[in-house]
């Protein structure tokens, strides 16, 4: 297992305060029930850095979400889902992904891309602490690409499409945060439908 076995308390936290924010209560309650996690409806897990929980749990989460709502709902639901991720973690605990006390500096147009991508490897950074050495961030033609293999956002999964749209809406609202500009974020490979790795592209804004 490639994995970090266990995950703190707070991705667990993060993923339900988010699911419910983005499918409503009902809708949270049905991805539990479907994925087994039915005792978190009376007792989710803490908002803290304990490490109750594992990856499994985690990833059956995910491919529950994407059962229930089949791979085209599932698709939009979790790129949602990525978006409200990020806005949430930042208004409320930026700590988890070392992000807490930064502000991006002054808007150059110029210079942000720069900006973001040296704020992005600090969240990178936190992903790798807590996921495992699962990440590779650098620089391409478009702008900057994440790679993630082997994927917990789709580890199990067999889709047509590309189907981890959780992370690529996280990186478009990190993103809209530090550029102050929505950017273009594409997942050109994905290891569901059958390519070796997962690679989100973020493209650079048109000064
Ligand atoms: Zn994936």
């Amino acid at each position: 297992m490639p994995f970090r076995e266990k995950l703190p308390n707070q991705m667990f936290y993060l993923g339900l305060v988010t699911l419910e924010d983005v499918l409503g209560n009902n809708g949270l309650k049905s991805i539990l029930n479907y994925s087994g996690f039915s005792h978190f409806i009376d007792n989710p897990p803490p908002n803290n850095l304990e490490k109750e929980h594992t990856s499994d749990d985690f990833i059956r989460m995910i491919t529950g979400i994407v059962n229930v709502l089949g791979e085209k709902g599932a698709r939009m639901i979790l790129f949602q889902a990525g978006i409200r991720s990020f806005e949430i973690m930042l208004d409320k605990f930026p700590a988890l992904f070392n992000i807490e006390g930064i502000e991006p500096k002054e808007r150059n147009p110029e210079r942000m891309f720069e900006e973001f991508k040296r704020i992005y490897q600090i969240i990178v950074d936190a992903l790798v602490g807590m996921y495992g050495d699962i990440y590779k961030f650098y620089e391409c033609d478009e702008g900057v690409a994440l790679e993630i293999a082997p994927c917990l956002w789709c580890q199990g999964l067999k889709t047509e499409g590309p189907i981890c749209m959780t992370p690529a809406g996280f990186e478009f609202a990190a993103a809209k945060w530090i550029l102050g500009q929505e950017i273009k974020v594409e997942e050109t490979h994905c290891i569901a439908k059958g390519d070796d790795m997962c690679r989100m592209v973020m493209h650079r804004p048109e000064v």
